[in-house]
């Protein structure tokens, strides 16, 4: 079998699972342990977790981004209710209508601010608007930090965000699919983005970060956690060989790996953009905060980096996404700048 494994930035999903990652999967890859979640490296990996978030949160662990997202949600509101996120929100925009699906019929109410971020006038504007008995009631806000333009919300913006939602009677959802990138970004603590700042559920993600697969849900309002087992069990998204998750996790909290994953992305990302910057024919669509891209590029560029062998996403019809990861190398970055310097002079 011929295996075409050079290094792409169309996802930091296309990336592989970090050594350390690797590492604890074959240390707990011994004997046998319980099932389902009773094994020792979950306890680990839970209490780890609240001694990163700084509080006694309730943990549970899923497969993936979808369901972390949407199970959460289901379990912050009724059918009857309404979720309000961006409209450019993975939720709305990424998961096959998962969210209305989880909470059998929950609607996502959509904001449209700028460079993907809910703002609060937005907010009270969508939650205002209507107060009658026919329309689904606004119940839960959803963000999500870095966002899919890979934008960060700074802490006071998501405390403003808080001050609306207490004096709207809404809870808070962070989609924390690139939350180590995010905290690299605004250089804050765990607690500090969340429930410190009023969060009171987190999806917290660890795939793009350098696992394998494996996605936590964070429960700051522990409330909120009722019967969550249940809801995961449910949705088949219980892991019977749960060890295979939690190990994971335990090989990104080893010496700060998590971070030092995403400080890397970011840096690449950061490298990346202000290298093209200014060339002619490219231009940068959204403040790179994290560890994604955004490009309008001139179509020559576009078509002549396909040709060359990229492969890369089209975002919101008109843009050109890169992402990098814990594995992207310095050498591949500048072969990609190299070749968007000299299309930009081609002329066709
Ligand atoms: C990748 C991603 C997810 C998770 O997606 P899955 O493919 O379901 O794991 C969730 N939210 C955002 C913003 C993402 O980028």
């Amino acid at each position: 079998m011929k295996i075409d494994s050079k290094e792409q930035f169309a996802s930091d999903n296309y990336s592989g699972v970090c050594p350390e990652v690797l590492e604890y999967l074959i240390k707990s890859n011994v004997g046998s342990a319980p099932a389902y979640g009773n094994d020792i490296y979950t306890k680990m990996v839970s209490d780890k977790m609240r001694e990163i978030f700084e509080c006694d949160c309730e943990i549970f662990f899923v497969f993936n981004g979808t369901s972390a997202n949407s199970l959460s949600l289901a379990a912050m509101s009724q059918s009857y209710h309404s979720v309000i996120c961006h409209e450019l929100a993975h939720i709305e925009t990424d998961e096959c209508g998962a969210p209305a699906f989880a909470s059998n019929g929950a609607k996502l109410l959509l904001g449209k601010s700028e460079n993907g971020k809910l703002i609060p006038a937005n907010i009270e504007e969508l939650v205002t608007k209507r107060d009658d008995i026919h329309y689904p009631k606004p119940k839960v806000i959803s963000i999500t930090q870095s966002n899919e333009v890979g934008v960060c919300y700074s802490l006071d913006e998501i405390r403003a965000i808080k001050k609306v939602a207490n004096r709207l009677n809404l809870k808070i959802h962070m989609d924390g699919a690139r939350f180590a990138n995010a905290l690299m970004s605004i250089g804050c603590t765990p607690a500090e983005m969340t429930w410190k700042s009023g969060i009171d559920v987190l999806s917290f993600g660890g795939t793009k970060n350098g696992m394998a697969f494996g996605e936590a849900v964070v429960f700051f309002d522990k409330k909120l956690a009722e019967d969550f087992e249940y809801r995961v069990k449910q949705a088949g998204q219980l892991a019977s060989k749960m060890r295979y998750i939690s190990s994971q996790w335990l090989g990104l909290f080893q010496d700060d790996t998590w971070l030092k994953n995403a400080k890397h992305a970011n840096n690449l990302a950061k490298f990346f953009s202000t290298s093209i910057e200014g060339v002619d024919g490219v231009h940068l669509m959204f403040p790179s905060d994290a560890n994604e891209v955004f490009l309008k590029l001139k179509p020559e560029i576009e078509v002549g980096l396909r040709k060359k062998g990229w492969i890369f996403y089209n975002f919101i019809g008109v843009s050109s996404r890169f992402v990098f990861s814990w594995s992207s190398t310095k050498k591949r970055v500048e072969e990609l700048i190299d070749d968007i310097k000299n299309l930009s002079k081609d002329k066709i």
